[in-house]
Formats: structure tokens, C-alpha cells, sequence
């Protein structure tokens, strides 16, 4: 063997890949990994189909294919009232992680700090690692995981480059209020930070709450990388695919590296979702629709000795489970796949530090069939 000098020395296989291998190795029900286990609609389908047929098989341009950013410029406009320039402003990507990734690369420098909330989606401090930056974790404690602005400012010193938000949030399903935008911009307001924005689950927002976009606000949407999903609102995670906006300098920094991370992105299915999006019923239904099968999923647990935690966006349920077991929550996640057979993720795993409020997520974006027998499961635990 040739010696290799890791460059994530502690970072071993994302929870997802462990808990989805574990649920199909014991024949569990899968709520762990984030993705619907219903098909997409066929009509996109057909487009993606359409779009192969009419000879669309070739690289696409490097930012994207420029019908489907004009269609996200126009519905960033009318949802946000923010103006991106498609040619210059807005790239599509192979999903929210590559945006995330690549946003990273381009600005943080050795040494660099970067502010995340934790629990956080497990993508975050690596890249930042890998790019020689210094995380700063602020660690946010169950029921409510609140951000406690008065922290982030103790956080905040010369070497502080950007702060990682998203709302609404993985894995805790909580979202930004108002307050938490005004804190944040007095905060950001004359300093030179910049704001990573994970906005992949902004249409899976419950009880007519707003999504506040960095895009809302010009303070913030100046220094701001906003990272969305086609994925997650179209039910077709496997399709990999998103994209970013952001104000043309920071958006001439990550088009230096997306060009050479994956040069472009599959081109049918940007055709399909340009066209797609044209009906914007499309994304407006999705509240309606992810509300009820959290409705569902949130009664169906009630009749279990889980505590429900809030979930105002995403499409996951975390659960305390206090009442249950004094298992660390990796350990009860382990065992109740295999003896009760159904897969959770142990939030733990989205702590830097591995902090373990015994609580678990659950995946709600399945059949009603699917979450009804769940909770059968669940109500023997
Ligand atoms: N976003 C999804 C989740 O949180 C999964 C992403 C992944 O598997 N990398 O479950």
C-alpha cells in the first residue's frame, strides 16, 4: 500500500449510506435518508423523455441551460422580489451538496472561519476543512433550536469569512423568523462576511409560514450564496440536481470551480424542468402537500411514547425518545432497525462534537400505506 495522508483523518461514511444499507439489509422500513418512496410525476417524466427524443444528449452550457435559469430568475422575482441575472447569476448544479461544496471552494481560504449551526447537514465542515477553513460550531438544543444571536456575535472576529445557514432546517425541520433575519443582518451589517444560504427545502414550509430567503432582503442577499433543489420539490432526489444564485462576483468564483468540478450538468433533464416549471403549480401545491403527510405522520406518533418535536418545514419529524430508553440515540436507531424494523437517523450524527439529545429523525415524505405501518411499528417500541 502507498502511503496516503487523509485529508478528513475522522470523517468516516455519511449516516445516510449506514442507515439506508442497515434498513435494506434487515428489511426495515426506511425513514432514515431524506427521499419520497413514490415516484415523480409523469409528466415530467415525459418531458425528460420529450427532451431526449428532440436530441438534447450533449453537454449543456457550462452554467446551465439558459431557458431553465431564466424560469428560475422569473420565480425567484415573483416568490422573492430579488433580481438575478440568468447569464451571470444563477448556475444549475448535480444537486444541493456540489453548490455547497463549490460555494465553499470558491471563498474560504486557509484559516478562513466559518459559523454552522449544529446540528447541520453533515456536508458542511468538511468542505470547509478540506478548504484549510476553521469551523465554528454553534450548537442549538432541542425543543425549539432556536439560534442565540448574542453567541453568533461572540463567534464573529476578523478571520470570520461566512456564515452557513438553512431554513427550512435539517435535520431539526425548524425555520428562520423574521427576528432571526433582523439579528442577523445588524449583525453582518459593515462587515465583511458571507452568508451560505441552504435553501433546498424552501417550498416545504408548513401552517402559511414565509420562507425567508436571503433573496427577500438586499443587505443580505448581496453577500449571499443561495443553494436550491429540484430534487426535493419534484420528488426525483436520484435525478441530482439544483442549482445556485448569487450576485455576479461571488457567482464569477464559483463558476471557476463548478467548471472544472463537473463542468455542466445533465442536459434532458433541464430541458424537462424549464418546461416543467412553466406550470407554477408545480412548486405552489407543495406546502398543501408535504403539510398533510406531516398531519398524518405527527398523528399516527401520538399514539407512540415518542415526544414530538416542532416541525414547521423539511419533510422530516424528530422525535425525543427519553421516555423509552437511555440508549445513545445511535445505538437505539441501530436496534430499533433491526428489532422493530424501522429506520430513523440518530441526530448525534450532525453534531461536530457528537452531542446526543436522544432524539431521532424521521423521513415523512412516504405513502400514507408507508407511515401507517411505521407507525404500527413505532407503537411497539
Ligand atoms: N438530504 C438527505 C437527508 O438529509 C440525504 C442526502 C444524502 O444522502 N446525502 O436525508
Amino acid at each position: 500500500m502507498i502511503p496516503v495522508v487523509s485529508k478528513l483523518p475522522q470523517t468516516g461514511t455519511t449516516i445516510f449510506t449506514i442507515m439506508s444499507a442497515l434498513a435494506n439489509e434487515v428489511g426495515a422500513i426506511n425513514l432514515s435518508q431524506g427521499f419520497p418512496d413514490y415516484d415523480c410525476s409523469p409528466e415530467l417524466i415525459e418531458l425528460v423523455n420529450k427532451a431526449m427524443k428532440d436530441g438534447h444528449n450533449q453537454y449543456a452550457p457550462m452554467a446551465g441551460v439558459l431557458s431553465l435559469r431564466e424560469k428560475i430568475a422569473e420565480k425567484t422575482e415573483k416568490l422573492y422580489g430579488a433580481v438575478y441575472n440568468p447569464d451571470t447569476e444563477i448556475t444549475i448544479t448535480a444537486g444541493g451538496t456540489q453548490a455547497i461544496f463549490t460555494a465553499i471552494s470558491a471563498v474560504i481560504h486557509p484559516n478562513d472561519e466559518v459559523i454552522i449551526f449544529e446540528p447541520a447537514f453533515d456536508c458542511y465542515a468538511p468542505a470547509i476543512k478540506l478548504m484549510g477553513g476553521v469551523v465554528k460550531s454553534l450548537a442549538l438544543e432541542p425543543p425549539n433550536y432556536r439560534i442565540a444571536w448574542d453567541m453568533v456575535k461572540r463567534l464573529i472576529n476578523h478571520k470570520t469569512k461566512m456564515i452557513i445557514l438553512n431554513s427550512p432546517h435539517n435535520p431539526t425541520s425548524t425555520i428562520l423568523h423574521k427576528e432571526d433575519i433582523d439579528e442577523l443582518s445588524a449583525i453582518v451589517k459593515n462587515q465583511d462576511i458571507l452568508i451560505l444560504s441552504d435553501e433546498v427545502y424552501e417550498h416545504l414550509i408548513f401552517d402559511g409560514e414565509t420562507h425567508h430567503s436571503m433573496a427577500r432582503y438586499p443587505e443580505l442577499q448581496m453577500r449571499s450564496f443561495i443553494v436550491a433543489s429540484f430534487g426535493k420539490p419534484f420528488h426525483a432526489t436520484g435525478w441530482k440536481i439544483g442549482y445556485c444564485m448569487a450576485p455576479e462576483y461571488l457567482m464569477n468564483e464559483f463558476r471557476k470551480i463548478h467548471q472544472f468540478l463537473v463542468f455542466s450538468v445533465n442536459t434532458p433533464i433541464q430541458f424537462a424542468i424549464a418546461e416543467y416549471l412553466k406550470n407554477e403549480e408545480s412548486y405552489l401545491s407543495l406546502p398543501g402537500f408535504f403539510q398533510q403527510k406531516r398531519d398524518y405522520f405527527r398523528e399516527g406518533l401520538k399514539q407512540t411514547r415518542f415526544e414530538l418535536l416542532p416541525c414547521y418545514g423539511s419533510y422530516f419529524q424528530s422525535v425525543r425518545y427519553s421516555k423509552i430508553t437511555d440508549e445513545t440515540d445511535a445505538n437505539f436507531a441501530i436496534r430499533m432497525a433491526k428489532e422493530n424494523r424501522v429506520a430513523s437517523i440518530p441526530v448525534s450524527a450532525f453534531y461536530t462534537k457528537g452531542i446526543d439529545h436522544h432524539v431521532l429523525r424521521f423521513c415523512f415524505a412516504k405513502r400514507q400505506e408507508t407511515l401507517d405501518k411505521a407507525v404500527d411499528r413505532l407503537m411497539k417500541v
